[in-house]
């Protein structure tokens, strides 16, 4: 008899989420406006201690819209991590401009504030700093290397709900944040994101160019060429319904990360990410890394191991200036990647969600313990 198979990751949509979508259905209000779109904007900012929250369609149009109402365009440079998802970085080229690969501190694995003084040029406008699984970068650090150098910040806290940098939330930490709320992610509407800001000029450009450029005094008048970056009030009353739960899904994913910590302690050759003493990183997808001399396997052979047992996992993101749309450009440009490389290579995602008892995070880790020597 095979073990049941243990995904990867799953939502949690057992609180609201059903009674309040049903709720939206029945209102009519389908589309972008209604009241749960309000009630979400609200209350996520508060959530993020932010004044504004702005509904987006994902994680990836947040980012691009957040880079348009900054102003980056054509000739312009943004530094960013290699170590994060690919939207980071694609973003960055949707407006014309190009992303500037910095190193990840090896403390925590976020962007490193002095690779980022080194990859300044006169053409760098701003750094997006992501909060890698769930660990926020070293935000007072970074935001002051830009203001010396009069240079946004825009937070990814696509993985991070919740994290608190020195007791403050992730979102209210730089010029503007962007969230995802992606099927995988602490807070799901399946699709959607946001973006998180105080500056309500700012905050204005952004809704115009979500709406189409759609002057907000005259209806059918547009101002300039925008975009349709709008979340439905579906997603939005989804939104809601998380967010009445935010804590304790928090809650149930730090008791599972720390299961795996105490499970997987003193397995030779096995990492996790360091936490730094200002940090409360946001518990997403538990992260290890695999030294494959002393464990004695490496990781992509763990990995293997654990899908025969019916384990989903994931490798750390490829980095991004391996990847094809920008390898080219970073060889030509240079730089120091190796803390990225090395950390990409050997890290893996181990499985997250409310509903994984501690009898599986045991299976997990014997599983782990097993492939080992
Ligand atoms: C998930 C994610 C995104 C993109 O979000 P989508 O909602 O999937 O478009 C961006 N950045 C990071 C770091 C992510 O993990």
């Amino acid at each position: 008899m095979s073990a049941r198979f243990i995904p990867l990751a799953e939502p949690d949509l057992s609180g609201n989420e059903e009674a309040y979508v049903t709720d939206a259905i029945r209102s009519g209000w389908i589309s972008s406006t209604g009241k749960y779109v309000d009630r979400f904007e609200a209350t996520f900012a508060q959530f993020c201690g932010t004044k504004i929250a702005l509904s987006v369609v994902n994680g990836t149009c947040a980012l691009h819209l957040a880079l348009l109402g900054l102003g980056v365009g054509v000739g312009d440079e943004v530094i960013v991590p290699s170590l994060t998802y690919i939207a980071t970085a694609n973003a960055v080229r949707y407006v014309g401009a190009e992303p500037v690969f910095a190193d990840i501190d090896t403390a925590n694995w976020c962007i490193d504030p002095t690779a980022i003084q080194k990859a300044i040029t006169p053409k760098t406008k701003g750094i997006i700093a992501v909060h890698l699984y769930g660990h926020p970068a070293d935000m007072d650090a970074i935001n002051a290397v830009a203001s010396a150098h009069s240079l946004w910040v825009l937070e990814d806290a696509a993985e991070a709900h919740g994290a608190l940098y020195k007791g403050r939330p992730a979102g209210s930490l730089a010029t503007a944040a962007i969230f995802s709320f992606y099927g995988n992610k602490i807070v799901s509407s399946g699709e959607g994101g946001a973006i998180t800001l105080d500056d309500p000029a700012l905050a204005a450009r952004l809704k115009l160019l979500r709406g189409q450029g759609m002057d907000p005094e005259r209806r059918y008048h547009f101002l300039e060429i925008g975009y349709n970056f709008r979340l439905t009030n579906v997603a939005c009353a989804l939104l809601c319904a998380q967010l009445e739960r935010a804590e304790e899904m928090a809650a149930n994913r730090a008791a599972i990360f720390a299961s795996y910590r105490e499970k997987l302690a003193n397995v030779p050759g096995i990492g996790f990410q360091p936490v730094a003493d200002w940090a409360r990183p946001a518990p997403w997808l538990f992260p290890i890394t695999v030294d494959d001399e002393l464990f004695g396997c490496s990781r992509d052979a763990l990995m293997a191991r654990l899908a025969d047992n019916g384990i989903e996992t994931r490798p750390f993101f490829p980095p991004l200036h391996l990847q094809r749309p920008y390898a080219a450009a970073w060889r030509k440009r240079g730089g120091d990647l190796s803390v990225t490389k090395r950390i990409a290579q050997t890290g893996m995602l181990l499985p997250t969600y409310a509903a994984l008892s501690d009898a599986d995070i045991g299976r997990v880790a014997a599983a782990v313990r097993a492939a080992g020597r």
